[in-house]
């Protein structure tokens, strides 16, 4: 049976009188050479296990039980269970989950099914969860690869370099937790219904250390955070929030000048290490005004 062959699809779909939802995203493959390309890519071997998010009617859940050892994959429309049940009869590896993968506790999840073995996530993810759904699986530091599928632009941002137009907040957040590669583009013609935009698959390769060690994480995102909320202020005016009034401007101007910074610069120039200079230096001298302030009360 060819899963993505769209006369099948839509004749299977009608058998089991199921109708495509907009609100989770259900845009199913219709060109068989993406799931196999995301199935060879995604790095997993014949020992090891996948989590799949979103299977929908099975096509890559097919692929990845040709490729690994053991698959379970999470769904969160339960109209797609009798659907996947027989699309993936002869498929003994998989196991369907019925499930929303924001409220799953994914490390425990592969604790359960895949105890002391490697596990890849993969997925074709639905467009209104990319950003907390790659979240929750590079939190959960339960994987050794993620290979998903996100909208084209979503991809160009989240491995996007400091200086472009597409660097943002997600593509720091991602890059420290992970190096970050594009595989390749979808055209929106191979999906049914057909997304207005066009896909592209990305392999996250989790570290075992982030990518700059920094003193104190939440500064460090916070100033990432604000750097961007206002991305054509100078760093110096967009990263004020971040300090809750503890650091006064002059005083992020001389840190700025301490990591050899032009205090003119923008935010969207810094590198990782250059963020987690500044918010270390940060982190000292709100330590030192701390203790100072403690020692002058006592
Ligand atoms: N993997 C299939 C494919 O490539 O043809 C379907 C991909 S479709 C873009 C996304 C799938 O994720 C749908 O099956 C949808 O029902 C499911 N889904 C949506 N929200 C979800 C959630 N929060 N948790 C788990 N699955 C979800």
């Amino acid at each position: 049976m060819g899963l993505c062959d769209i006369q099948e699809i839509k004749e299977t779909l009608a058998r089991h009188g199921f109708r495509f939802s907009k609100s989770l995203g259900q845009n199913f493959l219709t060109a068989q050479w993406v799931p196999e390309r995301i199935a060879a890519q995604c790095g997993a071997d014949a020992k090891s296990r996948v989590l799949e998010i979103g299977p929908g009617m099975g096509c890559l859940t097919r692929e990845l039980a040709k490729t690994a050892a053991q698959v379970a994959a999470v769904e969160l429309d339960r109209a797609l269970f009798p659907v996947l049940e027989e699309t993936l009869a002869d498929c003994e590896n998989v196991e369907i989950i019925h499930g929303d993968v924001l409220k799953i506790d994914l490390a425990a999840l592969c604790q359960q099914k895949f105890a002391g073995q490697t596990v890849y996530a993969c997925a074709n993810l639905p467009y209104y969860i990319t950003t907390p759904a790659i979240s929750a699986l590079l939190e959960s530091h339960a994987f050794a690869g993620i290979t998903v599928m996100v909208q084209k632009e979503v991809a160009q941002r989240i491995c996007a370099s400091a200086g472009s137009s597409d660097y943002s907040a997600f593509s720091v957040y991602v890059q420290y937790h992970a190096a970050v590669e594009v595989l390749f583009d979808v055209p929106a013609g191979c999906f049914i219904p057909q997304p207005k935009v066009d896909s592209a698959v990305i392999r996250l390769t989790p570290r075992q250390v982030p990518a700059v060690t920094v003193q104190d994480e939440k500064l460090f995102f916070a100033i990432v955070r604000a750097a961007f909320n206002q991305r054509r202020k100078t760093l110096a005016n967009a990263v004020m929030p971040a300090f809750g009034g503890r650091l006064d401007k002059a005083e992020v101007l001389c840190l700025l000048e301490e990591c050899g910074l032009d205090v003119r610069v923008r935010g969207e120039r810094l590198s990782l290490t250059e963020f987690g200079e500044l918010a270390d230096k940060c982190h000292m001298l709100l330590n030192t005004k701390e203790q100072q302030h403690t020692n002058g009360n006592e």
